[in-house]
């Protein structure tokens, strides 16, 4: 009798679309012993590029539901994962503490009662005499700022982490197909994906993590799946640093729902926006520092040393991510509006054990 492994390793399986969600299933399902052909044309341009990649899995103030199940164990799932990938790039890792600020005194006290509820040590509310409250307090030139620190969660470098799966994904000989899928079909029992210069890749199964345009590949009028495009944009800004010292503030943080990343003395990145378009607004610069009733001098002042912008998918009609297994070896993990570096463990494992009931 053959082994679960060697049915694995005879089974191709195709994965549409090559951002952060498409990556992390190949790693997971090549780890099993799959055959795995990636699809992706445009992979530079998408969503998982633009990614802050900062991780809040801990500090998400519910404590049950479908969101944070998969964050749970996405949490769990994460530091086995950076274990693994520091074998292709050492430096690999997550910069940890995160810190959640407000100015506002309702969700101020939303955040109290959080921590108090949860009586773990690594998450607890800062002292109004911290230096981090301090520091920011100063730099921001504001005083009623409070918030709470989790040591557990942090950022993970997107950018880094999109290259180490690369890195991996060439070292397990994975194929990689730099074409556009514009059909899916099923005959015999068997999956046909078609480029659009006509070429035919077949598979057993076939993995939709091609975000937004998932649902021009399906029947939609079985498959009841809408997703709109939010666009998110962050920026790089420049100060004159006579003013302040950036690198007396946190590494990583959040104010009023910006996050902000500190890059050196005189330089921050600040993101995102959430627009409901496919263009992304000109004037960005107000509407993305506007986090604080009075922002200070040195900010207003600042200068746009970069800027970008990904085009992530909300499902419409269901929370987001959706996974399904919409017909005998066609699934769909899309509509990671926001999250989806922090999810995408948990979602790979889910695809993967899905894959392995059907192969049992
Ligand atoms: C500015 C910004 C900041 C963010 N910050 C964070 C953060 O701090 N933390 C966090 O967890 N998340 C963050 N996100 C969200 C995160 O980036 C997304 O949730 C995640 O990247 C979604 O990944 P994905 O693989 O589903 O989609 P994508 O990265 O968009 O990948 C989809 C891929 O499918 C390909 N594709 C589409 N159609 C086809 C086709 N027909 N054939 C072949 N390929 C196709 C596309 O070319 C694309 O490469 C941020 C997003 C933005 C925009």
């Amino acid at each position: 009798m053959k082994s679960l492994k060697e049915n694995f390793q005879k089974a191709h399986i195709v994965i549409i679309g090559s951002g952060i969600i498409g990556k992390f299933n190949a790693l997971e399902l090549s780890e099993l012993g799959f055959r795995i052909t990636i699809i992706d044309p445009y992979e530079q341009k998408n969503s998982s590029n633009a990614a802050l990649g900062l991780m809040m899995g801990n500090m998400y103030q519910k404590r049950r539901g479908r969101s944070w199940d998969l964050r749970r164990q996405s949490i769990e799932l994460w530091p086995k994962w950076i274990e693994f990938l520091k074998k292709f790039n050492y430096e690999l890792n997550i910069k940890k503490p995160l810190i959640q600020l407000t100015t506002n005194e309702e969700k101020f006290k939303k955040l109290e009662k959080f921590v108090y509820e949860n009586n773990n040590l690594n998450l607890q509310i800062l002292k109004r005499d911290s230096i981090i409250i301090k520091n920011i307090s100063q730099a921001f030139q504001t005083k009623n700022i409070k918030g709470m620190i989790s040591f557990d969660d942090g950022r993970i470098n997107a950018t880094s982490l999109l290259k180490t799966l690369d890195k991996y994904l060439k070292n397990k000989k994975i194929n990689f197909v730099d074409e556009e899928i514009i059909k899916i079909r099923k005959s015999n029992n068997q999956w046909f994906s078609t480029t659009k210069n006509n070429r035919d890749i077949k598979s057993d199964i076939v993995i939709l993590c091609n975000s937004l345009k998932a649902v021009d590949l399906i029947d939609t009028l079985s498959h009841n799946i809408k997703l709109k495009p939010v666009l998110g944009q962050a920026i790089e800004v420049s100060i004159n640093d006579a003013e302040v010292d950036l690198l007396t503030l946190p590494k990583q943080f959040n104010i009023n729902g910006k996050n902000i990343i500190t890059r050196s003395k005189n330089k921050l990145i600040i993101g995102s926006t959430d627009e409901y378009s496919t263009k992304p607004e000109k004037k960005i610069f107000e509407k993305i520092t506007n986090f604080l009733d009075r922002q200070p001098t040195w900010l207003i002042n600042g200068r746009v040393t970069k800027k970008w912008f990904g085009i992530r998918s909300r499902p419409e009609g269901e929370p987001s991510p959706i996974m399904k297994n919409l017909e005998d070896g066609l699934i769909i993990c899309t509509g990671f509006y926001k999250n989806g570096i922090l999810l995408a463990p948990a979602c790979s494992k889910w695809v993967a054990n899905e894959i392995k009931n059907y192969f049992s």
